[in-house]
């Protein structure tokens, strides 16, 4: 049987940024099994008809700026776009500036005194059960009903009472009546994407830069785990069984769990349905995203490759947020929808549609719930004591950014290596 130092699951971003990390401190040897015929996850790229598109806009925002530098040190050919976000709220008929919740004032009167009225009488508490409850509680009922609530059911495809109050963590933009009020006078609509990078050639330029770093890391592309084996340490692939000294895995925790044979649990995703569509004529401009809470609407974001790129075709992802399931869609007619409220909300007006490629991400965002974060948290830990390291978005059951993927692997590379050089 084959073996190796490390056997990394996945080459999404995690995997491929932790093969770079081992490969920065030593000369372990990893082999990084992926089950597709090619590497990215969900950071892959389509191009087609002269637009590119990624599986759903990845936008890449840094709060470590040694991170990045590293990232884009690994492509150094790539044309790389700096942007300021514009992202919209479309509400009632107006759009309003992102974080809706700090923006009210450019609501109409009559719902603008509402929020107001309701964010001055709300009476925060130290800690909320669920999302929707933190939600009202911190913002009042009028912020909640206008956009918070809608916005994140057409998303999450559920109760947001089944959600943990922190399921959004740092992504989640507080506010409180003083700042709101301020914010009418001097706007400070910072978070914590309030600028990004995109390349010229999509997302999948940061997985080619990161393939590219590796040189020893041996890659076997369409190769998937299908079981694992904890006590003689070793993967089963439909080739070959390989045994390991440490396991990464970033495969979603549920797929892990039945892989090592244990009880899985009782975990909950949404999926979401990603149109890319692409038109003969420009559009609306100055626009990154908008959201749309509105429930008669399909889909709850859209936003403007062209005017991310500085293209001059419409090139738009749209985003329909469904339970998981089994089942096969409706595609076609999940477009005709689309097109139909494109139209309806002004997007699309005379440009027609010359290009279009769908995807389903599944799962897409997890739902993080009391119950998932406490049992994630000690089958992770126990996992570990094993060798076997559930990282990434889906390995870790969470709601992160590439960026924290990066982090995250970074410190792992480091504490293992630490283990096996002591
Ligand atoms: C709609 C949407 C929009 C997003 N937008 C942004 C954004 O703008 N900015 C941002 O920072 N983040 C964004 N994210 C988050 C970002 O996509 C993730 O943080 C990141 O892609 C996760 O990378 P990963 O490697 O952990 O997982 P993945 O990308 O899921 O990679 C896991 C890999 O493992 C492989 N795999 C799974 N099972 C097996 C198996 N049994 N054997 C072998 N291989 C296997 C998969 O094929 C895949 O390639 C978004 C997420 C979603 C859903």
């Amino acid at each position: 049987m084959d073996h190796y130092d490390y056997i990394v699951i996945g080459g999404g971003v995690t995997g491929l940024s932790f093969a770079n990390w081992i490969e920065e401190l030593g000369d372990a040897s990893v082999l990084l099994l992926e089950k597709e015929a090619s590497l990215g996850g969900y950071c892959r790229t389509v191009k087609q008809d002269g637009f590119v598109w990624d599986y759903s806009g990845h936008f890449f925002h840094f709060r470590h700026q040694d991170i990045e530098r590293w990232l884009l040190a690994k492509m150094p050919e790539e044309v790389i776009h700096r942007v300021n976000k514009r992202a919209l709220i479309r509400v009632e008929g107006v759009d309003v500036d992102f974080p809706f919740q700090k923006n009210v004032h450019q609501l109409s009167k009559e719902s603008c005194l509402r929020c107001l009225h309701d964010l001055y009488h709300a009476d925060p508490k130290r800690e909320y059960r669920t999302f929707k409850e933190m939600v009202r509680g911190k913002l009042g009922d009028s912020i909640s009903d206008l956009f918070l609530i809608p916005y994140n059911e057409k998303l999450y495809a559920c109760d947001l009472d089944l959600l943990d109050a922190e399921a959004m963590g740092r992504f989640f933009p507080s506010t409180n009546f003083a700042e709101t009020l301020a914010n009418s006078q001097r706007p400070d609509n910072r978070s914590y994407n309030s600028q990004f990078i995109y390349p010229e050639g999509g997302a999948v330029a940061f997985v080619n830069g990161l393939a590219s770093g590796l040189k020893n890391t041996e890659v076997a592309l369409d190769e998937a785990a299908i079981a694992i084996d904890e006590s003689s340490k070793s993967v089963r692939t439909e080739k070959r069984q390989i045994s390991y000294g440490q396991l990464v895995s970033t495969m979603p925790l549920p797929s892990l769990l039945q892989q090592c044979g244990r009880n899985v649990g009782s975990y909950s995703w949404n999926r979401v349905l990603v149109f890319n569509l692409g038109f003969d004529s420009k559009g609306l401009e100055d626009v990154h995203w908008m959201y749309f809470p509105d429930k008669s609407l399909p889909f709850y974001r859209v936003g403007f490759y062209d005017n991310i790129l500085g293209g001059d075709r419409m090139s738009l992802y749209v985003e329909i947020g469904l339970p998981s399931g089994v089942g096969a869609l409706d595609v076609p007619s999940h477009l005709d929808s689309v097109m139909v409220g494109l139209k309806r909300e002004g997007i699309v007006t005379s440009q027609s549609l010359i290009s279009q490629h769908s995807v389903v991400l599944d799962p897409a965002y997890v739902h993080m719930t009391m119950e998932s974060e406490r049992t994630s948290a000690t089958v992770r830990d126990e996992l570990s004591c094993q060798g076997i390291h559930s990282v990434g978005r889906y390995g870790r059951w969470t709601y992160c950014s590439i960026e924290d993927n990066i982090v995250e692997s970074k410190q792992l590379a480091n504490l293992l290596e630490a283990a096996r050089e002591g």
